[in-house]
């Protein structure tokens, strides 16, 4: 195929771009990188797993042509399960939590999906997401739950992609890599691969105050796709060195400062891991850059972050 022609869109996805900070935080700024996964089709870090969720489904005989997707899903896996399941053939189905933003459920029905909300309910509530999907894809035939909070094609997906995009992109000058974890497939994936090729670059986890990683006690928060009230197969700790509490507020509020400042239109777990990699970049010791993972694209969030009140800094120059 002639370079710079792609046979689906698919074929898009991953090789995404490191970017330095020039404004936000002080000036530790000049050693982070920013890796902007909203650039990905789908518009987040979750178009690397969907494919691939889909192969392993196919692989073990569970989704046949002309099947049924499942997923329990905060949106993005979602979205990148609905745009493959457009390209493959597939039909798709996701149930989502009510705190998921209006503006990705739109985004799943625009892709075809169907979606189904449910309540914000703990695990043990028959109404939680990851049951309800589980138990729609037993009752529809020829459908097949995905389940991105067990698959192991989920970290392997970031351990074959995203880990050795950072490598390459740093030369291997990296000093620490900060991610957060909802499945916890980016940050095993990323640091495992990381780790194997130097043992000394640090792997910390950003996660937002209420979550069961830097917990407890563990209550509900508002930052959307990080963060978990149990810990899931798909997260390996030992590829994780710390996990570093962040609140909403500053979340957002670094969210908000990204867009206005930087030009990065990045969601809310986006802000939590930036907030996260300056503040751990202010008191790294080891040379090499600190890289933070920005999951996903603020536009999934122009109704909720991007319309609070009360946040009225203007740029650094105003
Ligand atoms: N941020 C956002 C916006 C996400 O959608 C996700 C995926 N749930 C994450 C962070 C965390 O990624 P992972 O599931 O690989 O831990």
């Amino acid at each position: 195929m002639a370079l710079g022609i792609y046979d689906t869109v698919l074929d898009t996805v991953g090789d995404t771009p490191l970017i330095r900070l020039h404004r936000v935080g002080g000036p530790e700024r000049a050693r982070v990188l920013v890796k902007l996964e909203s650039v990905n089709p789908g518009g987040s870090i979750k178009d690397r797993i969907g494919l691939a969720l889909i192969r392993a489904a196919e692989a073990d005989g569970r989704l046949k042509p002309g099947g049924t997707i499942v997923e329990a899903t905060a949106g993005n896996t979602g979205i990148a399960l609905a745009q493959a399941a457009a390209v493959l053939g597939y039909r798709s189905i996701f149930v989502v939590p009510a705190k998921m933003s209006q503006d990705k459920i739109r985004l799943l029905k625009a892709y075809g999906a169907a979606v189904e909300v449910v309540p914000d309910v703990g695990r043990d509530d028959p109404r939680h997401y990851h049951r309800v999907a589980r138990q729609l894809a037993e009752s529809i035939p020829g459908a097949a739950y995905m389940g991105q909070f067990e698959a192991a094609a989920n970290p392997e997906a970031h351990y074959a992609t995203t880990g050795p995009e950072i490598w390459a992109a740093t030369r291997g000058d990296i000093a620490m890599v900060v991610a957060g974890a909802g499945t916890g497939g980016t940050i095993t994936g990323i640091g495992r691969y990381l780790k194997e090729q130097n043992p000394a670059v640090e792997v910390v986890g950003a996660d937002p105050e209420g979550s069961i990683f830097t917990g407890p006690p563990v209550h509900p928060f508002q930052i959307e796709g990080m963060g978990e009230d149990y810990i899931p197969e798909t997260l390996d700790q030992a590829a994780v060195d710390r996990w570093v509490k962040v609140t909403d507020a500053e979340a957002f509020r670094m969210a908000r400062a990204l867009a206005r400042e930087e030009g990065l239109m990045v969601g809310g777990s986006s802000g939590a891991i930036v907030k996260v990699a300056l503040d751990e970049a202010r008191r790294v010791t080891r040379e090499g850059y600190v890289v933070a993972i920005c999951p996903d694209t603020g536009r999934n969030y122009l109704s909720n972050i991007f319309a609070e009140e009360g946040d009225t800094e203007g740029p650094r120059w105003s």
